[in-house]
């Protein structure tokens, strides 16, 4: 059962009808040749960076499609994943007419990003134990309903969301299913990039801020049909990646041994981390997590971050979040980070 979805029909108005700006270097797109340039009114001088970057990403793109095996016409660039998550909403959301929905507790940036293009948020709480209450979505959902957010692994809570679910969303729900998987490399379960073929309105993003250890440079990545590609492509800005992201991206990727032992080493010292706080009475909860940090419930998170702080350390309170009273999110540090956080934990055990 393939869920009919007419992508053409999501899109905004004005971005279906748009003409979209053509670069000097989308008209002449042979970037590499011994040509004299004189198309872009960029410096002649040599500093390395005096050229606009490739606004397609084309050798940046070929790793990446080579590596996870889907399409260069699938993948979409952004200045980290939160530029993604932006274009989607401007792509598809009519400002104050058309809804989305998010399942709180979760990342913020939708919520925020939601609010920046004055379309309306419908939060559908996750169930106790973090997962999507499906009919409550379905009852969220109407006819102005264009996007749904699933981050798994979530954040803040660490869990993968249950794939049944997220299943049965991609097939009924009348709209676009994004999943943000920018913790997917930490976790034990496969990326949904390799189900687009099946889902006409599956979004996946990923990162390379988290696994790959280059939250600095901001590139985020996007895989979809090809159809709602072509849509981002036409409304991104045309030199959103520029030319030192590209290059240290492409660098890292020549590294994946040494990412993947990295992945194994944060994964590892994750498993100690939670052996050892299970003797910290005032840590009422340890959540299951899949990801690179954990989230703990506590006796008074307010009163536990300045005990920390005081300590040197920094965590984040989530307690505001919906089902996180009194929570603190911890991520995995390098094994003295973690073994300074254990000795401090362990000296507040009173
Ligand atoms: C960290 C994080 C991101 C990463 O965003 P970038 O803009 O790519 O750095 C995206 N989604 C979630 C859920 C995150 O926690």
């Amino acid at each position: 059962m393939k869920n009919k979805i007419d992508i053409q029909s999501l899109i905004r108005p004005n971005v279906a009808k748009m003409i979209p700006y053509s670069s000097a270097r989308d008209e002449f797109k042979d970037f590499d040749s011994e040509m004299i340039f004189l198309d872009a009114n960029e410096n002649p001088f040599e500093t390395n960076v005096n050229r606009y970057p490739d606004p397609q990403q084309r050798k940046l793109k070929e790793i990446l499609s080579k590596q996870k095996n889907i399409p260069v016409n699938q993948i979409l660039l952004g200045n980290g994943s939160d530029e993604v998550l932006d274009l989607i909403f401007r792509a598809f959301c009519e400002p104050t007419k058309d809804n989305v929905i998010t399942l709180p507790p979760t990342y913020g940036m939708y919520g925020v990003l939601a609010n920046l293009n004055d379309v309306e948020n419908r939060e559908v709480l996750l169930d106790a134990d973090f997962q999507p209450v499906l009919d409550e979505i379905s009852r969220t959902a109407d006819a102005r309903t264009k996007i749904l957010f699933i981050c798994s692994p979530n954040n803040p809570t660490g869990n993968l969301i249950a794939s049944d679910c997220i299943l049965k969303l991609l097939k009924t729900f009348n709209g676009l299913v994004v999943i943000d998987e920018a913790y997917i490399d930490f976790a034990n379960a496969e990326s949904w990039i390799s189900r687009l073929d099946e889902f006409p309105n599956l979004i996946v993003t990923q990162t390379l801020s988290k696994a790959y250890g280059l939250a600095g440079i901001r590139l985020g990545i996007c895989y979809a049909s090809a159809e709602i590609i072509s849509v981002l492509n036409k409304i991104k800005p045309p030199y959103n990646i520029n030319i030192l992201t590209q290059q240290s991206a492409i660098g890292q990727f020549q590294h994946t041994e040494r990412i993947k032992k990295n992945i194994r080493s944060i994964i590892a010292e994750k498993k100690r981390l939670l052996k050892a706080i299970v003797q910290v009475n005032f840590i009422e909860k340890i959540f299951s997590t899949e990801a690179n940090f954990i989230l703990i419930k506590v006796d008074d998170a307010e009163k536990r971050y300045a005990q920390l702080l005081k300590n040197g350390i920094v965590v984040r309170e989530r307690s505001s979040q919906p089902r996180c009273e009194n929570t603190l999110r911890i991520t995995i540090g390098t094994k003295t980070e973690n073994t300074e956080l254990i000795n401090i934990l362990k000296t507040l055990n009173k």
